[in-house]
């Protein structure tokens, strides 16, 4: 079949969809993308891994008369994807640096006979004198792949990217659309305004992966024994297990070998065959556990991979996404779990020092590891806490994750700490660091150091907590929204970018909870058998009552915004469906339920008992 500009005069890209790639519907925002492409408009597309964001490009370029021109970064990207448009019948071909001058010659002297849809090139070919080639072409639209390149904001900046600013120049009047997985609203602008796009339209999908279960824990005892324990929960699926080195894959797929797994190690240091045969043998064969640098993964699209562990910690929140985002793409349940520790943060702090990126590049990296840490760490609902990243609003927590799942004992309700950090940060003006605010809350100024500062009456009252007390505090109150770094990325200041919220936070409306009590710095305990006994306690009419009480819990914090053990501990619940509580009076006699809650919940916890009655 071959696809020519006679036989499309009449087709729609929903009737092209159908028939060169056989799919009924598009999905999420595809069909409004195309749409604004189709009408020659300049667009910005961000949909998550998986979206289906090439066809946003592939189907204007195949519709529209000429040919489509799409800028890629990779080389085997490129080929791997001209290779499945050309078995779609599609009339596709690529320009780079690794081909023979006589097949370049081809694909130009197709492309001028207007025998040719599609055209794959790299960015750096822009630059060259190539550029003046293609534009005699009859170029009728512009993809560029992976945008988030062309932003030193973005998290994979590349210097080629920028040759992408000539290109309204070079071809006026041509429609471009930019497509990337991540890019948050800074990176987003960087792209609008380094690519020059006319009047854009900006489609942002949502960043919500419902069928994915995350979780992190601080690193505690043998790594290899930890991830060897998580991959033996999904035993059987398919999985990759990131880590930070060549060495570290190794040795992971070994032990998982020798724990009876079976594990292959992948990385840019294996000779290319023995690279390519371990990605066939993982995308063909069931139950092959990939431990892997994070040279694995682009353009692996195998729908059933179950789990994604980081051994190390990835590199920022966008690549984070990006890589969790390859688990579970048939949309079944899928897991995500780190592991990571403060050496990490460490280590990856002094690599942006000392590298020689530009001094704003390296700003950003380390705004966005601290980011980064302050997620792993924190106790927010994680899949919340990544939206919110990601710029969207009113996210509910997911009810799901190891923060939303976790037991009351084992986090800590630091609310009373958040609210004099942030009033802290308030009276002294929005203009001080981390560091002084924690002299200041501390009292612990010396003499002639800060002295108008200690007039405030912010001034000592924080002496409960000791200065890595404070610290995880105001880690958890930047990741929350709470307080936010501005000003110089490496001396940033902290202010209050919300006011709501931060009201919300001193009327009591909003708790703020830590993994652990700050003033003791105990390591996380696992979870205690205490609650799941009493949950297996229970006959089996209290269970079904247990469940009903657990849904209720699951919507109520959902409403108000609060991983649910902020309502009630999932041991409270079980004595609920034991005792049968008929009234507020009984329902306070309840171990864990305080007056104010008896109050708040009397009324829908007697609904429920009595339904299940
Ligand atoms: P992305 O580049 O956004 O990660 P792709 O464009 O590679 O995603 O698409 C991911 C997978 O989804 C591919 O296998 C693609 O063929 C498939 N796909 C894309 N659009 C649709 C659709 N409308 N219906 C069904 N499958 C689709
Ligand atoms: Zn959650």
């Amino acid at each position: 079949m071959s696809v020519t500009n006679s036989e499309i005069v009449s087709e729609t890209p929903l009737s092209l969809l159908k028939r060169v790639y056989g799919y009924d519907a598009f999905r999420g925002l595809q069909a409004d993308v195309i749409d604004d492409v189709m009408a020659g408009r300049d667009t910005l597309a961000v949909l998550p891994t998986g979206g289906g964001k090439s066809l946003c490009y592939q189907i204007p370029a195949i519709l529209r008369g000429g040919v489509g021109l799409v800028v890629s970064p990779l080389i085997a990207l490129m080929a791997d994807q001209v290779d499945a448009l050309k078995a779609l019948g599609v009339r596709a071909e690529r320009l780079d640096s690794s081909m023979a001058p006589e097949d370049k010659q081809a694909a130009l002297e197709a492309a001028r006979r207007g025998e040719m849809d599609m055209l794959y090139v790299s960015p750096e070919a822009l630059g060259t004198g190539l550029a003046g080639v293609l534009t005699r072409l009859g170029v009728s639209v512009i993809a560029i792949d992976e945008a988030h390149c062309v932003s030193q904001w973005g998290h994979d900046f590349r210097p080629d990217y920028r040759a992408l600013s000539r290109l309204k120049q070079l071809f006026p009047g041509v429609p471009r659309i930019a497509v990337t997985a991540t890019a948050d609203e800074r990176t987003r602008d960087d792209i609008l305004h380094e690519l020059d796009l006319t009047s854009p339209q900006v489609h942002v999908a949502s960043f919500d992966r419902p069928n994915l279960t995350l979780g992190a824990e601080p690193k505690a005892g043998k790594r290899a024994d930890r991830v060897a324990s998580l991959v033996k929960a999904h035993s059987g699926e398919s999985g990759i297990v990131y880590a930070a080195t060549r060495d570290a894959t190794e040795t992971l797929a070994e032990s998982l070998e020798r724990a009876g797994l079976s594990a292959l190690a992948y990385h840019a240091g294996l000779d290319p065959e023995v690279r390519a045969e371990r990605q066939r043998r993982f995308l063909l064969e069931d139950g092959i556990v990939m431990c892997a640098t994070v040279a694995f993964g682009m353009g692996v699209d195998k729908p059933d991979v179950r789990f994604v562990i980081h051994a190390d910690p990835p590199k920022t929140l966008e690549a984070y996404w990006q890589e969790v985002g390859r688990a579970g793409r048939d949309g079944k349940p899928a897991e995500a779990f780190a592991l990571f520790g403060p050496a990490d943060m460490r280590r990856s702090i002094s690599w942006t020092v000392e590298s020689d990126a530009a001094e704003e590049v390296k700003r950003v990296q380390l705004t966005k590891t601290r980011q980064l840490f302050a997620f792993l760490n924190g106790t927010e609902c994680r899949r919340g806490a990544v939206r919110r990243y990601f710029g969207e609003e009113n996210v509910a927590p997911c009810g799901e994750c190891d923060n939303c799942q976790r037991e009351p004992g084992e986090g800590f309700d630091a609310t009373r700490f958040a609210q004099m950090a942030v009033s802290a940060v308030i009276r002294c003006g929005q203009r001080i660091g981390r560091g002084r605010l924690i002299i200041h809350l501390t009292g612990s100024a010396r003499d002639g150091f800060d002295e108008d500062l200690a007039q405030l009456s912010t001034y000592g009252i924080g002496t409960d907590l000791s200065k890595q007390g404070w610290n995880a505090v105001f880690d958890e109150l930047l990741f929350s929204g709470l307080l936010a770094e501005t000003g110089d990325a490496m001396r940033p200041v902290l202010a209050v970018p919300d006011q709501e919220a931060a009201r919300a936070l001193f009327k009591g409306d909003r708790e703020v909870w830590l993994r652990t009590d700050p003033s003791q710095r105990k390591t996380t305990r696992k979870r205690s058998g205490m609650a799941a006994a009493a949950v297996h306690d229970l006959s089996e009419r209290d269970q079904s009552l247990f469940e009903a009480l657990r849904n209720w819990r699951l919507e109520t914090a959902k409403a108000k915004g609060v991983p649910p053990y902020v309502i009630f501990h999932d041991r409270t619940l079980a004595a609920i469906a034991a005792e049968r509580p008929a009234s507020g009076d009984e329902l306070r006699n309840i171990s864990g339920v305080g007056e104010k809650k008896a109050g708040r919940y009397a009324d829908d916890i007697a609904r429920i008992v009595a339904e299940a009655a």
